[in-house]
């Protein structure tokens, strides 16, 4: 892993948000994908904990915001209708004091305005520094970068973040939809994820959408956004622009 940055191994695929009032592509989940050279591809939930434990985390974050920001560029010189990019930052990134000077200085060399970045924050080890956390989210949010809270509910203390954090959208965790419609409960408990985010003027994003369903469900509770297979897996890049110019020509 040490080196597959240098070897050029890492790629990043993207997945598209779909707004459900409007229908439209609204955002790019950049999802890094490794593609070793023995062993084929491997999956993010397979090596980013190993970089989060060995510290080659900060290495691949500062990657993937620099190339995400890149394609970005390309997208808007192409003259992409606006399109948010997603960037998933490990909490470990999210508690250096330098954060926001690597994402404000990405932007700067790329030439990215801030509201065409989002980061998508995950407790992926314990928040120790809660302070600094939100600080970070508070001075990213004066440029214009909004702040996700992902895989919403599934950490022990993902209520205490929200409160402490005040992030700008929820991402609901794709176990909470899987589960959904096969049983009430499930139901409700999505409903009243809504209504928190909402309640608290949060937008509000469901992840793991596999099936009409769940599109319909989600919403009749009037859930702000839409992610997974059902549009789209994540995708390279190529991919990603041809589904993004076919849904162009799509009615609403
Ligand atoms: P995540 O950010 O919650 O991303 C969602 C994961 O769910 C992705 O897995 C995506 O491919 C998958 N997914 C999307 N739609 C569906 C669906 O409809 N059904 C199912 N079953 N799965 C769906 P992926 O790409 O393997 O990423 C896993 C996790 O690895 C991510 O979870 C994120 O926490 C982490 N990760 C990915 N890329 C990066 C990165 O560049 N930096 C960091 N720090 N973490 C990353
Ligand atoms: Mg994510
Ligand atoms: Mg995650
Ligand atoms: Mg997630």
């Amino acid at each position: 892993m040490r080196n597959a940055i240098t070897h050029n191994e890492f790629e990043l695929y993207y997945q598209p948000q779909i707004c459900l009032v409007t229908n439209q592509v609204i955002g790019l989940e950049a999802l890094l994908r490794w593609n070793h050279p023995e062993k084929g591809m491997i999956s993010p939930g397979t090596f980013i904990p190993i970089a989060e434990e060995t510290g080659l985390i900060q290495n691949i974050d500062k990657w993937v915001l620099l190339h995400a920001c890149l394609q970005q560029k390309q997208w808007q010189e192409l003259g992409y209708l606006p399109i948010k990019v997603s960037v998933n930052l490990s909490m470990i990134q999210f508690q250096q004091p330098d954060l926001f000077d690597v994402i404000q200085s990405t932007l700067k060399q790329t030439g990215i305005a801030g509201q065409y970045l989002e980061i998508e924050l995950t407790e992926s080890v314990m928040m120790n520094n809660p302070k600094l956390t939100l600080n970070n989210i508070e001075k990213l949010n004066s440029i214009g970068v909004e702040v996700s809270l992902d895989d919403f509910g599934t950490h022990y203390s993902s209520l205490s973040y929200l409160k402490k954090l005040s992030p700008n959208r929820l991402k609901i965790d794709q176990s909470f939809i899987r589960d959904m419609l096969h049983d009430t409960d499930g139901q409700v408990i999505v409903q009243a994820m809504i209504n928190l985010a909402h309640n608290l003027n949060l937008k509000v994003i469901a992840e793991g959408v596999e099936n009409k369903e769940q599109v319909k469900f989600l919403h009749s509770q009037r859930c702000d956004e839409v992610q997974g297979y059902y549009f789209s897996k994540p995708l390279p890049v190529e991919k990603i622009n041809t589904f993004i110019h076919k849904r162009a020509h799509l009615p609403n």
